[in-house]
This record gives C-alpha cells, structure tokens and sequence, in this order.
C-alpha cells in the first residue's frame, strides 16, 4: 500500500482527464470553482490520445478537422489559465463520503482529496495496459515482466527481451540498446509482424542498430518461457514458419497498448446501467447528490458518445455542481462580454482588429 499522502481540499475533482475532463475542468473554472484533475494514464488526453492521437476529427464545432493530439492541445492550452493540478498516472482507486458533505477520494498512488463535489469523466474507464496471456507469467514481479518501466535502472546490464510493434516498443528497445546510463545487456525486440507502428525515424534508427549487429529483431511471438526462483531465464519465441526458437532473457518488457477497463467506478455505490452511470440530462447529477458525470461513461435516454456531446455535458454539470456547493442558481456570463471572466481568463476582452463592425 501506497504511504497516506496529506488531503488536498478543494471544491471539485474530476475523475478522468480525457477531452471530457479538460473541458470540465475550464467550466468549473469559469464558475470560480477550484478543480483537480485526476487520470490513470501518465498524460491527458484519454481516447483521443490513446486511441487516435494522428487521426482527423471532422465534427468539433467551429473546428473544421483538427487531429486528436490538437485537440487535446488546444483544450490544455483554453485550461491554462485555471492553472489546474493533474495528478497523472494514478487510478481513482476509492471514493466516500467524509461526514460532513463533502467526499474523500483516494488514488492508488496515495493521493487523497476532500472534496465538496466530484464530477466522473472516465470514458470507457480507466486505461491499463493489455497484458501477455502465458500460464504462470504473472507470479513473476515487475523486475521480471513489466508493462511499462518506471525505473530504467533496473533493466540496465541485463538481456532484454521487448514485446510489441508501436512506438512504444520502439522506444524502450533503443532506449536500452542505445542509452549510456542504461544499456542493456543485450536487446531483442519482438514483433509478430515485420510492420512497425510508429514514427519513420524511429523505425529507421531501431533497422540501423539491428543491421550494425547492436540488438536483435525477431519476428515472432512469446508463446512460452521458463523461470526458475521467481527469475526469467528464458523465453520460447514462435516463429512465423511455426518453428520454435529458445531466447535467453532475464527481463520481458511487453507493450501492447492499453485498453480501458470500467475498474473501480463500479464499486462506486451509484446507480448504472449497462456499464455506464445513470445520470438526470438536466444537470448530469448521478444517483448521488453532489456526484456529476460527464462523457462516455455516462447514459440518458438519447445519449451519443460524441465529443460536443460531452462538452454541452460540462457546461451544465458545471452549473449542477456551483448549485450543489453554493445552494443558488450561478450567475450566467458571457466569456464575450463578462469582465469578471476577462480577468479569470486572463485576457482584455477589447474588440480584435480586423473583426467584423
Ligand atoms: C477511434 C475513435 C475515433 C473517434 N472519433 C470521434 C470523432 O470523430 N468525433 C467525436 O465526436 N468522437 C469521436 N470518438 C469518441 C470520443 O473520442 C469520445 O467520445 C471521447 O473520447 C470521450 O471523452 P471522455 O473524456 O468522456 O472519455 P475518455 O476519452 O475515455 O477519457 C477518460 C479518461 O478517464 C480516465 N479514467 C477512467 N477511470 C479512471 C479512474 N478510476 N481513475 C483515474 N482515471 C480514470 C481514463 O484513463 C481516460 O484517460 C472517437 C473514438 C474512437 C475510439
């Protein structure tokens, strides 16, 4: 278990920093309300970012196609001025309430908040690496098989066996095969196909190493291993003529993408229905007073998994939650025309040349 961090007080938390998130988060902002953003990937973004990150979206009002990436950039970039924390890389593990109204959060990592409201954003739920399925291979620790490295230090000096096509397993294997501070032993990289998805200089660099005789490239898969004392000795790598070869290793790094997993909102106690959270489309309030959720992880009668879908969500689940903690109807404003939003935002509001009279 993770050591108890202090409590973060603050008005909001928002599970999930997807584009959904994001956004949730500026609206808090306009409505003056305090926000942290929590997320189990080690970056913002969600779907767009995990899934799609290089591919045009044609149907974000005002935005003719942007790519996932911009999307995510540009709403980082229209948050900025609410200087939000994220806390990233850490899965909402917990969720309760504190006593007093207010609900206490707590992340597998240790971080914990008390908060006067929590608006859910998780998508399709948390995203978690897809695992390599051979019988016995999860009684092996992280030093042995890891799906991500936390800590390159302690994969350097050893025979590493890397597992996957993306950029991901590209990068980890020149890593290893090129880094002074932590060279590996020697390197393999594995790949069920001779196609590699990532970025041209990156493929060209790994086909340059592995011609120079600096690390291997197998084209196959891990279809057994042996270990002995909770250590990896070897792997049995399956070619593609179905022969079989022995790889000595003492590390297995797999990368093959991750997939979202409902996890613990589950656990949650409120209300769903088929996976997802039943919420009340007047202000996206869920079966528990002061808990919005917002995007796809919840469903209404009509409900499209569409990103305008989500962002409309925001605007009033923001308003929902200015009412829960303030007891009144907030105030309306226009970023337009509002001076009080003109200093949130940090910005003079005064007509830009050349529009339109
Ligand atoms: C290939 C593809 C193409 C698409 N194209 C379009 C398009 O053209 N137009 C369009 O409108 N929509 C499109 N969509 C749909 C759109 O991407 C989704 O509607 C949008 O991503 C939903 O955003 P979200 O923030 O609700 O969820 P997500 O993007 O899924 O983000 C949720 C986040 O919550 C995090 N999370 C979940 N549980 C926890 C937890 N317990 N603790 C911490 N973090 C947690 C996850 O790690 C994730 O980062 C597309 C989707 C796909 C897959």
């Amino acid at each position: 278990m993770p050591e108890a961090q202090p409590l973060i007080d603050t008005d909001a938390v928002v599970v999930g920093a997807g584009p959904v998130g994001l956004f949730q988060a500026f609206q808090l902002g306009l409505l003056e309300l305090s926000a942290h953003l929590v997320d189990a990937l080690p970056y913002p973004g969600g779907q767009c970012i995990e899934l799609y990150p290089d591919k045009p979206i044609y149907d974000v009002p005002g935005v003719p196609v942007c790519t996932g990436r911009e999307l995510v950039e540009s709403l980082g970039r229209q948050l900025r001025p609410f200087d939000v924390p994220m806390h990233l890389g850490q899965e909402v593990a917990e969720i309760g309430p504190s006593g007093d109204g207010r609900f206490l959060l707590g992340t597998a990592a240790g971080t914990r908040f008390r908060a006067r409201t929590l608006v859910i954003a998780a998508g399709a739920g948390a995203f978690q690496p897809r695992r390599l399925k051979l019988d016995g291979l999860e009684t092996l620790d992280t030093t042995q098989v890891a799906y991500h490295v936390a800590d390159p230090a302690v994969f350097a000096g050893r025979r590493l066996a890397v597992v996957g096509g993306g950029e991901a397993a590209l990068e980890q294997a020149l890593r290893f095969a090129e880094s002074p501070d932590h060279r590996a032993g020697r390197v393999t990289l594995i790949h069920r196909r001779d196609v590699f998805q990532a970025p041209a200089d990156r493929i060209d660099r790994m086909r340059a190493l592995v011609a120079a005789g600096s690390m291997d490239l197998v084209i196959g898969q891990v279809t057994g291993f042996d270990a002995a004392d909770g250590r990896l000795r070897s792997l049995d790598l399956t070619l593609t003529d179905g022969s079989v070869r022995i790889l000595n290793a003492e590390a297995l790094l797999v990368f093959f993408g991750l997939s979202p997993k409902l996890g613990p909102v589950a656990d949650w106690g409120l209300a769903m229905e088929r996976k997802q959270l039943s919420v009340d489309p007047s202000d996206f309030r869920t079966s528990v007073p002061g808990i919005f959720a917002v995007g796809d992880i919840n469903t209404y009668p009509g409900k499209k998994k569409l990103l305008v879908s989500g962002f409309h969500e925001c605007a009033l689940a923001a308003f929902g939650a200015a009412r829960h903690i303030q007891g009144r109807e907030p105030l309306l404003q226009y970023t337009t025309t509002s001076s009080r939003l003109h200093a949130l935002l940090g910005v003079d509001g005064s007509p830009r040349s050349g529009s339109a009279g």
